[in-house]
């Protein structure tokens, strides 16, 4: 057994510990009952969130899947249909929680290695039939997990947002890692959400918080997600605790975001220089790098062998591994990862 620190986890960004600064603000937390309203930290971290997105209000989520779920049951009523990606969070690493527990039908459209374009979202709007069901919501995902780690620009995002707009149905957008996307671009996060009715971003990825997830959007709306958090056993009592964290996150670790993106993108380059690996390390955006296993092999068994040289990776499909970038991988760590992926081949 090799000890902890020799262990490069390549996993998720989610791996990330809190800091000694998360750990003193969750000691010293001034907490209340939450569900009822008294959580005075809880309160501060949903309205700097809500102001740092330019949303009106925001809401504390165990889960960024929990936040997305409540977006969904917030924005639509059972039996609607929801334009989602194909290859997108919500309806591919969600448990079908759209269509078990929202109730909605999902439409879906080409997404992850392509993105949507307006006219294909135009395509798969009907006129009002009473053989249809009614659409109700529109998706995005900004960055793309499955796309590995693309960044939807704000023009692209108020392009797609603005067919949804026309046909009179409001944008979601599952902003796990937007701050990511934000730092690529070297934008203010607003710009990449400003297009969007509401948005969930994650405090426990590359924010290094250890748990929870925001999901910001207009005050009704908010409130209308609040009680769908409720219901869905969201409702936490002295959650002051771990948004405390989320706090010192959100004051932290935004700044540092382009580190992990440039460690992806020098990983990216390294490791598309090795023979029978397939990747573009041009298209390489953010902090998530998927590659292609060569023709002999197969994700799973490459991932064992990375494992047994101390690399700890995400298997996405049969030919597919994942390395994600975040605060407790330096540049200084590539040569290793090489090493390890040669030496598993
Ligand atoms: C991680 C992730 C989620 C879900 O967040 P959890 O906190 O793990 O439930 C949703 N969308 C995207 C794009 C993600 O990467």
């Amino acid at each position: 057994m090799t000890g902890e620190q020799t262990v490069i986890d390549l996993r998720s960004d989610t791996v990330t510990r809190p800091t000694a600064a998360m750990r003193e603000a969750m000691a010293r937390a001034v907490v209340g009952d939450d569900v009822l309203g008294d959580d005075p930290t809880v309160k501060q971290l949903e309205a700097r969130a809500a102001d740092m997105l330019g949303k009106e209000a925001a809401l504390f989520f165990p889960s960024g899947t929990m936040a997305n779920l409540a977006a969904l049951m917030a924005h639509t009523e059972p039996g609607e249909e929801v334009l989602v990606g194909e290859a997108s969070h919500i309806y591919y690493y969600e448990v079908g929680g759209v269509s078990r527990v929202a109730g909605l039908l999902p439409r879906l459209f080409v997404d992850g290695d392509t993105e949507p374009t307006p006219a294909a979202l135009e395509a798969l709007l009907r006129a009002p039939d009473v053989h249809f069901p009614k659409t109700g919501l529109l998706c995005l995902e900004n960055t793309h997990n499955r796309g590995g780690g693309t960044v939807l620009t704000p023009a692209k995002t108020e392009a797609l947002a603005r067919v949804a707009r026309a046909a009179g149905f409001p944008v979601h957008l599952d902003g796990a890692r937007v701050f990511n996307g934000a730092a690529a671009l070297n934008v203010d996060v607003k710009a990449l959400v400003e297009p969007v009715d509401s948005v969930m971003f994650a405090l426990s990825k590359c924010l290094s918080a250890p748990v929870g997830s925001v999901l910001a959007g207009d005050e009704q709306f908010i409130a209308r997600a609040r009680r769908r958090r409720k219901l869905l056993g969201g409702g936490m009592r002295q959650a002051g605790v771990i948004a405390a964290a989320g706090l010192v996150a959100l004051e932290t670790m935004v700044h540092r975001l382009r580190d992990d993106n440039d460690v992806a993108a020098e990983l990216a380059a390294a490791l598309a220089r090795i023979d029978g690996i397939g990747l573009d390390a041009a298209a390489v955006q953010t902090n998530i790098v998927i590659f292609a296993v060569p023709e002999d092999t197969d994700a799973p068994t490459m991932a064992r062998r990375l494992a047994e040289h101390n690399v700890r990776a995400s298997v996405m499909d049969a030919r597919h591994v994942r390395f994600v970038t975040h605060r407790h991988i330096d540049a200084d760590a590539i040569p290793a990862i090489v090493a390890a992926v040669r030496a598993s081949l």
